[in-house]
């Protein structure tokens, strides 16, 4: 489950009921924490140890990770984001990789994740769009496969900046998706808004 990256924030959220289930919209309670897991930033790695929440209701266990990342994912939102535009944009892989510092099979592996569920992720962020903004027209063609999931992206990501006001956009894309955006896709179809 994808939450705010700010952890004093989520905590309240948490300590005071705030929190909803995922599953059966129960209130999610604090439950210990997950396992320490380390996330590759743009400045440097970080160390984190995510929250760990249990429902009231349903007493289902969810992990509480910050909309910096995806899940299973160990690079940080922004630096996938990046590797993503760049690769739209016509920059080969390698020079991607060696820009952003990171292995250039990593990176290969998200473009080949994004390039798969192209229209999943095309469809989602549509449907995104138009939930957060219901008088926008609809999402024009950008030129098919990945350049149109990434129109969808940005359209649905300046739709959540009009209505909840500015943010990192790929950290709305994380919770746009649930972190789900290179899951599969299952698990696209159940990100929320
Ligand atoms: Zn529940």
């Amino acid at each position: 489950m994808i939450v705010g990256a700010e952890q004093a924030q989520v905590e309240a959220e948490l300590l005071g009921g705030l929190l909803g289930c995922p599953s059966c919209r129960g209130v999610l309670g604090p439950w210990g924490h997950a396992r320490e897991r380390v996330l590759r930033c743009v400045e440097g790695d970080r160390l984190r140890r995510p929250r760990r929440a249990r429902c009231r209701g349903c007493l289902g266990t969810h992990v509480l990770l910050p909309d910096l990342c995806l899940l299973r994912r160990q690079d940080e939102v922004s630096v996938i984001g990046a590797a993503i535009e760049a690769h739209v944009g016509g920059e080969g892989c390698r020079s991607i990789a060696s820009r952003l510092g990171v292995p250039a099979d990593t990176v290969r592996g998200w473009l080949r994740r994004f390039a798969a569920g192209a229209e999943q992720i095309r469809a989602h962020f549509t449907r995104c769009a138009v939930a957060l903004d219901p008088m926008l027209g609809g999402v024009l063609p950008a030129g098919g496969g990945v350049a149109d999931a990434l129109e969808a992206i940005a359209v649905a990501a300046r739709a959540w900046v009009l209505r909840f006001g500015p943010g990192p956009v790929w950290r709305i894309v994380s919770r746009l998706s649930a972190g789900g955006l290179l899951g599969n896709t299952s698990s696209l179809a159940t990100g929320t808004l």
